[in-house]
């Protein structure tokens, strides 16, 4: 495999929809990766991982919502997070 740096900036979608469709993707796919566990994945996969997860970071247009959490047995807590990506802010 080449080891070239990825220049984030080549070819980005540029289009609102299409990136917004693309980190959707993105994010079901993130889901999907995340589900073989830690030890079984070798380093190509946790690369894989990680630039799913900065492709999220770079595009996402975040649209952050307010929500509460229960937390058992009766508190709740507030948070924010982006309805596209499920990122939590604080
Ligand atoms: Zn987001």
């Amino acid at each position: 495999m080449e080891n070239k740096s990825v220049n984030e900036t080549e070819d980005p979608p540029n289009d609102d929809d299409s990136i917004l469709e693309s980190v959707r993707l993105m994010q079901t796919a993130k889901t999907y990766i995340q589900y073989l566990p830690t030890q079984l994945q070798n380093e190509e996969y946790k690369k894989i991982c990680d630039l799913v997860e900065k492709y999220i970071e770079t595009y996402c247009k975040h649209n952050i919502v307010y929500d509460e959490i229960d937390i058992p047995p009766d508190n709740s807590k507030p948070i924010r997070y982006c309805t596209h990506c499920y990122k939590t802010f604080k």
